[in-house]
C-alpha cells in the first residue's frame, strides 16, 4: 500500500509525503516541539516504531524497555487504534531553573488532546508533555499531566454544579 499520496494521519490536510514523511525518513528534523508532536502522532498512527523510539528522550520509562518489545507494542497500538484528532491546546518554554535534563539546550511543554478509539471505546486523553532539545534535536521526555477523557468530563460537571 502506498500511503505517500494519502492525507497525512496528523490531520494537516497535506499529503503524507509533503507533511510527516520527511521526519519519519530522517530527511528533516522537527524544528519545534509542536512539529515533533505532530510527526510522532502520525508515526503512532502508522506504526513507524523506529521514529517513536528515536524521538523519545532516554529519561522516559519507555526508553528503558528492550527495543524489540517496544517495537511490537507500538505496532499493536497502531493496529488497534483509530487516530481521530490531534488538537494543540497551549504551549510554552520552561525557564532554565525548571529544566530537568543537565545537557538540555532548551526545554518546552505542549498541552494537547488526542481523540482515539480502540475497539469501539473512547481512548482519548489530554496531556501536558515535556520536550527536551539536545544536540539540535527535540525529543519527547515525559507526560507532566495526564487526564483521560472520562476524568475530563467529570471535572467539567463538577465545575458546573459549583
Ligand atoms: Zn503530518
Amino acid at each position: 500500500m502506498n500511503i505517500n499520496n494519502k492525507p497525512c494521519p496528523c490531520h494537516s490536510d497535506k499529503k503524507y509525503k509533503k507533511c510527516c514523511r520527511p521526519f519519519h525518513t530522517s530527511a528533516k528534523v522537527a524544528a519545534t516541539p509542536v512539529e515533533l508532536l505532530q510527526s510522532r502522532y502520525s508515526a503512532y498512527a502508522l506504526g513507524v516504531a523506529e521514529y517513536i523510539m528515536d524521538t523519545t528522550h532516554p529519561m522516559n520509562e519507555d526508553a528503558k524497555k528492550p527495543r524489540q518489545q517496544r517495537e511490537s507494542e507500538l505496532e499493536l497500538f497502531a493496529k488497534g487504534t483509530s487516530f481521530d484528532a490531534l488538537e494543540v491546546l497551549d504551549k510554552g518554554d520552561y525557564e532554565a531553573s525548571e529544566q530537568v535534563a543537565p545537557d538540555a539546550e532548551k526545554e518546552a511543554w505542549v498541552r494537547f488532546k488526542v481523540t482515539l478509539e480502540q475497539k469501539g471505546h473512547d481512548a482519548s486523553f489530554s496531556e501536558k508533555s515535556r520536550f527536551i532539545k539536545e544536540d539540535g534535536r527535540w525529543r519527547y521526555a515525559l507526560a507532566e499531566e495526564l487526564v483521560d477523557s472520562e476524568d475530563a468530563d467529570k471535572s467539567t460537571s463538577e465545575i458546573q454544579t459549583n
